[in-house]
């Protein structure tokens, strides 16, 4: 495919899809995009890191080649003022795997965020948000090691949908008459309204289509005196603010959270807490044949440019990313890394004011520690 101004590196071969399954030639081209604000702090860090772990778990055997793609301010720099170029979009499809950091969304009139636009344009219907614990990491829990979940959120539908109507336009007057007059509803004058479309498509359980191996609640009480039948998955239904308090209080309970949109935006955000913060937590948009691995923080624009921030949340999504191409090696050399310096105390500014005694480094000297720990391992 030819593009405008998306420079696709000169060696490296595509990732393909073969009978729905990912091909990962050993020389991959994947694409990244720098992300707005901290961006430019995280994203050559992790790379760095990145690189580090698979030239020590391959040695040389394995390689990737980067591809910059572009996404927010950066873009519309270089795309006439066009934050969302179609051919990012384009890009990303054509070579499946791409890393993002994190985006602004442009505040005024017409803007979406540009994330739930990319979730909805390239139909990037699960986030994966995997929270666990690493050893070393602060956190305000007595057992935090007890959370090891993997939430996955549907991304494309709810109140992310973007259909609403501000009060006292005449779309808001037309769809408040429809409503109350044809469909008897009563809301109060003047309110504006959204539409929270969930379709069963984007939110069946997994009792309908693996009923092989899940059984419900009742079921494992009636049939199995509570006790779980080896090779079998138990499917808790839990109402949404529930579960907030038994993550906290008995989260070694729960392996998988499936959640809606919005729920699963708080969930996923509480949960990172629990276990050391935004700054350290990953996350992937995925559909069958695409899957975007992005930082799950923002753009802390009062950091940008600053050299301080913690790359971890997006290093963690680059673990996620190469336990995803099948190249598992990566991930844990970095996940070992991880811990041994933070053992060590070196740590950025977020960890240094939870941990006492520990030594401050910018971001880059988070990352060359990390590199000298994947290459001493
Ligand atoms: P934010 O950028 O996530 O920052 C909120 C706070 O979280 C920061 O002030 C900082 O806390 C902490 N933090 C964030 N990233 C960190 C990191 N890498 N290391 C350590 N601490 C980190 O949220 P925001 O200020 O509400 O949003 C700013 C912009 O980001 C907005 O334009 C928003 O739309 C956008 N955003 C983008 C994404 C995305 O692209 N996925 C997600 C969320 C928000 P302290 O102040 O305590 O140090």
């Amino acid at each position: 495919m030819a593009y405008q101004h998306v420079k696709l590196p000169k060696s490296g071969s595509r990732i393909t899809i073969e009978n729905d399954q990912l091909k990962v030639p050993d020389d991959p081209v994947l694409g990244f995009i720098e992300g707005d604000g901290i961006g430019v702090d995280i994203t050559p860090a992790c790379m760095k890191v990145w690189n580090a772990a698979v030239e020590k778990a391959y040695g040389g055997k394995r390689r990737v080649h980067w591809a910059e793609l572009f996404l927010g301010e950066k873009a519309a720099g270089i795309y006439d003022g066009d934050y969302f170029p179609n051919e990012t979009m384009d890009a990303i499809r054509d070579l499946t795997v791409a890393i993002k950091g994190p985006l602004t969304t442009p505040v005024g009139e017409g803007f979406r965020s540009l994330n739930v636009s990319l979730r909805q344009t390239l139909e990037l219907y699960a986030c994966v948000r995997p929270v666990k614990y690493y050893k070393g990491v602060p956190s305000p829990m007595k057992k935090p090691e007890a959370l090891d979940v993997v939430i996955f959120r549907e991304n494309t539908e709810d109140v992310y949908s973007g259909i609403e109507f501000e009060a006292g336009t005449p779309e808001n007057r037309k769809l408040a008459d429809f409503l109350r007059n044809e469909m008897g509803a009563s809301f109060f004058e003047d309110a504006a309204l959204g539409v929270k479309p969930i379709s069963a498509k984007g939110s069946k359980l997994a009792a309908e289509e693996f009923g092989d191996i899940t059984i419900t609640e009742d079921e494992l009480w009636e049939k199995h005196n509570g006790k779980r039948p080896e090779g079998k998955i138990v499917i808790k239904d839990r109402i949404a603010d529930i579960i907030f308090q038994l993550l906290l209080l008995r989260p070694e309970e729960f392996d998988v959270l499936a959640t809606m949109n919005l729920n699963g935006d708080y969930l996923s955000d509480a949960a990172a807490a629990q276990v050391g913060g935004m700054g350290i937590a990953p996350g992937a948009n995925m559909a069958d044949h695409v899957a975007v691995f992005e930082a799950t923080h923002g753009t802390a624009p009062k950091y940008a440019g600053q050299d301080k921030v913690n790359p971890s949340s997006l290093m963690f999504s680059g673990v996620m990313m190469f336990d995803y191409i099948g190249w598992p090696e990566v991930g844990r050399l970095i996940e070992q890394a991880f811990e041994k310096v933070v053992a060590d105390g070196i740590v950025t500014y977020d960890f240094a004011r939870q941990v006492e005694g520990a030594t401050e480094v910018p971001t880059s000297g988070f990352a060359d520690a990390l590199v000298e720990a994947i290459k001493a391992s």
